[in-house]
């Protein structure tokens, strides 16, 4: 289960306070102390800790919550606010404007990306009544365009590819030309991952960007990489612009530092979850529950 680990030290560290009738300053401190070992020990960024506790704290030790009437509950209910506005407050979703919208998938191989691209597809049709197109332009990995087209007739929508002889741009141009011909509302175009971020890899997928002008360009990143995977947001979403950002693995046991600090870090909102191998498994990100699950 991921986030365990965090889950059960948070609720530890808060258990203290949680039926008293009196909470002093001084319990607050102790208490954010652990609050503040935990969120290390699960791979959160250090400033992005550093930056949550005195946030909390500082509200936390104010006369509102310590003079209430259940002051251990309402420092527990800060830190649930605070946790929620780490991964980002509201929940962000998809802004699918253009006809038809574009989103481009990005990020480095093994992270999710093909697999997430075809739930991405079934999850829009299924939820938003889409007719969305996917497009194969990871020429590279040997088994990426046969592993789309499978995952296409899984979910019964069509792949577009035009094999691995074409660059990856003129496929995404291709790909959307034919969309439009088709009255498709939305392509899914897979890029090309690899094992590092390098300028080729950047080259290529601006090219991809100018050409077809996406309305979404979301990185995929595996959440088992922990402050990996935010620094592998950071480079993308410099070089990138990114608008959103998908964790893969969330139903593996990752200990939550991607997801607690790849927005604060990157100021890029993640929009969706993946929680498992099937096409079915990918869900829209929700910071609050999140949050309260975390706190349990
Ligand atoms: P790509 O190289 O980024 O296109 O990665 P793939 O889409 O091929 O995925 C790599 C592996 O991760 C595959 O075995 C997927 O089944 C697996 N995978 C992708 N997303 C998830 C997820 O959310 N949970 C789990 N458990 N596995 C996933």
């Amino acid at each position: 289960m991921a986030f365990e680990g965090l889950s059960e030290r948070l609720q530890s560290a808060l258990a203290k306070l949680k039926g008293r009738g009196k909470v002093s300053e001084a319990d607050v401190k102790s208490a954010m102390r652990e609050v503040r070992l935990a969120l290390l020990e699960a791979d959160v960024n250090f400033k992005v800790v550093k930056n949550f506790v005195s946030r909390v704290s500082e509200r936390a030790v104010g006369q509102e919550v310590l003079q209430s009437l259940t002051p251990g509950q309402q420092v527990i209910k800060v830190v649930n606010e605070e946790l929620t506005k780490l991964m980002g407050g509201e929940q962000s979703r998809l802004q699918l404007n253009s006809k038809p919208a574009v989103i481009l998938m990005v990020g480095l191989q093994g992270a999710g990306k093909t697999t997430t691209a075809g739930k991405l597809a079934h999850h829009l049709r299924k939820q938003h009544n889409k007719r969305p197109l996917l497009v194969a332009g990871d020429i590279y990995r040997p088994a990426a365009i046969r592993q789309l087209e499978v995952l296409g007739k899984q979910v019964d929508l069509p792949v577009f590819s035009l094999g691995d002889k074409e660059s990856p741009v003129k496929i995404a141009e291709k790909g959307l030309a034919h969309a439009k011909e088709n009255q498709h509302d939305v392509v899914i175009v897979d890029t090309a991952g690899r094992l590092h971020i390098d300028e080729t890899m950047m080259d290529e997928l601006r090219g991809i960007k100018e050409k077809v002008q996406p309305d979404e360009i979301l990185l995929v990143v595996d959440a088992m990489t922990g402050q990996d995977a935010v620094n592998v947001a950071e480079s993308f979403n410099r070089e990138m612009d990114l608008t959103g950002v998908v964790l893969t693995k969330l139903d593996g046991d990752t200990r939550g530092g991607a997801a607690l600090s790849v927005k604060a870090v990157t100021d890029c909102p993640v929009k969706f979850a993946g929680m498992g191998e099937k096409v079915d498994a990918l869900e829209p990100f929700h910071p609050e529950r999140m949050a309260s699950r975390i706190l349990g």
